[in-house]
């Protein structure tokens, strides 16, 4: 069967923070056209601190995901860092503890991750946030594994839903977070924290089928 261990999260974390980095100017980019220039050193700063804590050995799956979005809400600020940190929070309190999961128990602590994201900020998709990558991801990811895929396969689907998700934001205008208060000029531009997210995803599958 398909089991997550600390070691398959500690890859997604490590392989997140590395594209991420590599990716921090283009994401900065993108809030420097509709928010305030700060993304990518956001998330650059967030995921380096959680890179130095996964040297401390983690016995279970959800003290892992409990501590990594303890360290983003403490190191982050801003927006992304409340959210990021309420993500993992929650998908951690959703995960068993033990030392692995199912990809079942995965998809359902992911999912109670985007829900809390959703509850925290209100955003819906359509409204060029985050969950405009998030949940397109998350129905993928439960769909595909409903189906019978595997584990490897559903995360490559999500992570592509993710991506898609992204994209979709381009036209859109704003209406959470800080680019909302640039009303149409938010128009045609993609949104920094939905970019994330999707390099988020990919990481996750490239992690789990490497
Ligand atoms: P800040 O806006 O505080 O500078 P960041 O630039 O790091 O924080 O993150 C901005 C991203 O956060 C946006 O691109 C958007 O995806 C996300 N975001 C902002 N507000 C919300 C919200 N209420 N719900 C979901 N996502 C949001
Ligand atoms: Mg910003
Ligand atoms: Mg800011």
């Amino acid at each position: 069967a398909d089991m997550i261990t600390v070691e398959d999260l500690d890859r997604w974390l490590r392989l997140s923070a590395e594209r991420l980095h590599a990716e921090a100017e283009r994401l900065t980019e993108l809030d420097s056209a509709i928010g305030d220039a700060d993304h990518g050193t956001n998330m650059t700063r967030g995921f380096t601190a959680v890179v130095q804590k996964i040297d401390t050995a983690a016995a279970t799956v959800q003290e892992r995901l409990k501590s990594v979005g303890m360290t983003l809400v403490t190191t982050v600020g801003g927006a992304s860092g409340s959210l990021y940190g309420t993500f993992f929070l929650d998908m951690g309190r959703n995960s068993p503890a033990e030392a692995s999961m199912s990809a079942e128990q995965l998809a359902a602590a992911m999912r109670a991750g985007v829900a809390a994201v959703i509850a925290r900020g209100h955003a819906q998709v359509g409204d060029k946030t985050m969950i405009d990558a998030f949940q397109p991801a998350i129905d993928t990811l439960s769909e595909k594994l409903d189906g019978g895929a595997s584990l490897a396969e559903s995360l490559q689907a999500a992570s592509a839903a993710a991506a898609a998700g992204c994209e979709s934001t381009k036209p859109l205008v704003a209406r959470k977070g800080r680019a909302s208060y640039l009303g149409d000029r938010s128009a045609d531009h993609l949104d920094p924290g939905a970019a994330s997210t999707a390099i988020l995803w990919a990481a996750l599958a490239d992690a789990e089928s490497a």
